[in-house]
């Protein structure tokens, strides 16, 4: 059998990074070999297990990026989006690929991101589900069928301790069907209604974004046209799926040249 890929994951002790270092540990075509968090987190020092309740790894949690970056054919990244970008920074610099699960990119940020996918390779999702990437496909076969006598609504929901809005799945599925529908989502999105709005303008897309309890990520997107509508909904019930997405992601990118990329290319749907 060919060497596991050597795998590293930062904000290993978040929600998120938990789930990744499971997701790792479960399969034996990777190996898990750095953990990294910010330094005031709990658990650095301790062996990654104790995070993610798989058997010991022998990794132990650091809140050192760089000794970790050189040895990791890619380093796994759910944090925040200036995290990020310092992580794609020193992973530029040891040219190690990088898989990044952030969302919440400013326009700007966004601009950097791209740049650093043209020295290393860069998988960027905001959903490394099987389901969520299917239903993008889905999205945009029904966009262009539907044109625009259908107005389309993107309705998401997420846990209380989220903090970017709209989610970064709601917005891909917003470009996915604006681009099919010939719009810019830059200029067409509504997010939120309150007040004397006027009647709706058929060329918006409109956003509702629910935050409560501990829901994991559920998407709605409405084709609603005279007389029928459609409803394409997506309900994450385990981050697992998300981190088991992200794991595949990365042994897939591990042999690849600098590039952006994202989850249709692994399963193959561009
Ligand atoms: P979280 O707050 O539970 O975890 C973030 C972790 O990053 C924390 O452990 C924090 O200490 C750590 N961190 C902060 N600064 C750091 C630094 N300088 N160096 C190293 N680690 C640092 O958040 P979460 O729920 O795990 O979500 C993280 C991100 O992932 C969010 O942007 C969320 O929207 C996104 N997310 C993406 C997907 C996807 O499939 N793409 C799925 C779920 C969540």
């Amino acid at each position: 059998m060919a060497m596991p890929t050597k795998l590293s994951v930062n904000g290993a002790a978040g929600r998120m990074g938990r789930q990744l270092l499971a997701a790792i540990a479960e399969r034996d075509d990777t190996s898990l070999v750095g953990a990294v968090d910010a330094p005031d987190q709990p658990g650095i020092g301790v062996d990654a297990s104790v995070l993610s309740g798989a058997v010991a790894s022998g990794v132990l949690v650091t809140d050192k990026l760089d000794d970790v970056m050189a040895s990791s054919q890619v380093i796994i990244d759910f944090t925040a989006p200036v995290v990020s970008l310092g992580v794609l920074e020193a992973a530029a610099a040891a040219q190690t690929g990088v898989v990044i699960g952030t969302t919440g990119f400013t326009p700007e940020q966004l601009q950097r991101l791209y740049g650093y996918a043209e020295k290393i390779p860069v998988m960027f999702a905001p959903n490394y589900s099987v389901g969520v990437t299917v239903t993008l496909d889905l999205l945009d076969k029904a966009a262009r069928a539907l044109g625009d006598d259908y107005d389309v609504e993107i309705i998401e929901a997420h846990h209380r301790h989220k903090v970017d809005a709209p989610s970064g799945t709601a917005i891909k599925m917003g470009e996915v069907v604006a681009d099919a529908l010939g719009r810019d989502l830059a200029t067409c999105a509504v997010y939120g209604r309150q007040g004397i709005t006027g009647e709706r303008d058929p060329q918006t897309i409109g956003f509702e974004t629910i935050r409560a309890g501990d829901i994991i990520g559920d998407h709605t997107v409405l084709f609603a046209g005279n007389g029928e509508r459609i409803e394409i909904t997506h309900k994450a019930t385990d981050r697992m799926t998300f981190a088991r997405g992200a794991v595949r992601a990365s042994v897939w990118l591990s042999s690849l040249p600098a590039g952006l990329y994202d989850m249709r290319n692994v399963l193959g749907l561009v």
